[in-house]
């Protein structure tokens, strides 16, 4: 289980502490909720000042789709064997593929709306985005945020003194031939840097054509330039001079005559952009972004932690991983048999789509005015004013004033309320509803909305969502 994190009253962080520990100073009047996800109280007796502090390390593992976190502490073990202790454990799910398709959504809508017959359009020229040194997609640069928004976050909430993350990949080209990268290199020119690396670490540094490794390698298209073939990676492979110039711009059904050798080439152009492509991309990003904190950092890389990890038996979790990231706390630290993390999504802020369309670009509705209504906004955590169940959820606030409950288990105590279902009851009766069918759960008449004047907030929605199990 997670600690909680606590604060002093001047809102220094203080060591955090056990849940029971909480709930004592709770009830005692000492400390109150300060936030509740992460959970965190403040006590209103205490300073840093008569408080002993133990250093905690910030661990990560970055992911194109999920970021473990992990804070490990020294104290209560025994300080002589050097353990650590796991007391934070968060696996953070980003937003990035859900980004690249919106945008790509758009894209295409724009283009087809300036592909219909309307008036006359001047040229456009230079209008595209100046994109700057440093500049990296918006779905990858939304990682970086997450990344960065959280470090931020915990070093508000504990006393972190140091921070270690996984930034290198193992990488078994270099390790079998270290020199390979001299070649890499000589091949490199700044435009298009980034799709070349991304297509080396997709075909292996190999070429796709005769299999030739350790050799000078370029970027080819499939369908030639000549016949109109893009410049998108899904037209480009890697190749080696000889294959690509015999290639020239003959068809790839032309070009490689054995069927089997034509059938892996073509799956492998339709694989998707590969999460360790993705993570290259962000790593520069990660170094500066972890430099910037000024504390002392330690960067590791994945073959150190994959090493640590079933080195002491624990399955393969993203929090466990940012746990066992690096030497020293990374190769001995204690995680709780069932230790169950805070699940963190990133959920955005809504966009800022002036019509909603639908599949044909076709408007279908303009998207509400404004968005707090009653003083709530999307994604608020919030209570029942009366105490018939103290369960936060999070709410999609609507201006009639009458919002939607989502949450499939809030719905069934609400409804069976005069009975006071147990966990196990409740857990039962919610798995029996999600296999049966909409009519059938219509039958059912759950609760479904609930009027604004029976909600107090809990916590303002800060673009995360948060969960547990
Ligand atoms: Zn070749």
């Amino acid at each position: 289980m997670n600690k909680v994190f606590v604060l002093d009253k001047n809102k220094v962080p203080l060591m955090p502490c056990h849940p029971a520990r909480a709930r004592e100073l709770l009830t005692k009047g000492r400390a109150a909720v300060y936030r509740t996800a992460p959970f965190t109280i403040i006590l209103k007796d205490r300073t840093v000042e008569d408080s002993v502090l133990q250093p905690l390390e910030l661990k990560l593992d970055p992911g194109a789709k999920t970021t473990g976190i992990a804070i490990n502490a020294w104290f209560k073990t025994n300080p002589e064997n050097k353990q650590a202790t796991l007391i934070f454990g968060a696996n953070l799910t980003h937003k990035a593929f859900q980004i690249k398709d919106a945008l790509t959504k758009r894209a295409i809508l724009r283009r087809s709306r300036r592909g219909r017959k309307c008036r006359y359009r001047e040229k456009r020229f230079n209008n595209r985005k100046n994109k700057k040194e440093g500049w990296i997609a918006p779905s990858v640069q939304s990682i970086v945020n997450n990344i960065d928004t959280w470090i931020k976050k915990l070093i508000k909430l504990a006393p972190i003194k140091f921070i270690s993350a996984e930034i290198n990949k193992f990488d078994s080209q270099k390790l079998q031939n270290p020199f390979i990268s001299g070649v890499q290199y000589q091949q490199g020119t700044l435009i298009g840097y980034q799709i070349r690396q991304y297509l080396l670490e997709q075909y292996d540094y190999t070429c796709i054509y005769c299999g030739a490794k350790n050799i000078p390698l370029e970027v080819d298209h499939v369908i030639p330039r000549t016949k109109s073939g893009s410049n998108r990676v899904s037209n480009l492979v890697i190749s080696c001079k000889p294959c690509n110039l015999a290639k020239s711009n003959l068809d790839l059904n032309q070009f490689v005559k054995d069927p089997k050798k034509l059938a892996i080439i073509k799956a492998g152009l339709k694989k998707p952009l590969r999460a360790s492509a993705y993570v290259n991309i962000i790593r520069k990003k990660l170094v500066l972004l972890i430099e910037s904190y000024g504390l002392p950092y330690l960067l590791g890389d994945g073959a150190t932690t994959k090493f640590n990890r079933t080195k002491q038996r624990y399955l393969k979790d993203h929090f466990i991983d940012a746990a066992c990231v690096n030497e020293g706390a990374g190769s001995n630290v204690y995680i709780k048999p069932g230790f169950k993390p805070l699940l963190i999504k990133a959920m955005g802020r809504g966009d800022h789509q002036v019509s909603h369309v639908d599949k044909y670009g076709f408007p279908t509705g303009e998207p509400a005015r404004g968005k707090r209504f009653f003083d709530f906004t999307s994604g608020d955590i919030v209570q029942f004013t009366h105490t018939l169940t103290r369960r936060s959820f999070r709410i999609n606030p609507r201006k009639t004033g009458t919002f939607n409950i989502i949450d499939l288990e809030l719905r069934v105590i609400l409804k069976f309320k005069d009975q006071k279902l147990s966990k196990q009851k409740l857990n039962q009766l919610v798995t029996k509803i999600k296999t049966m069918t909409k009519t059938q759960v219509k039958t059912l008449k759950l609760p479904a909305s609930v009027n604004h004047k029976n909600l107090k907030l809990v916590q303002r929605n800060d673009g995360y969502k948060y969960s547990y199990s």
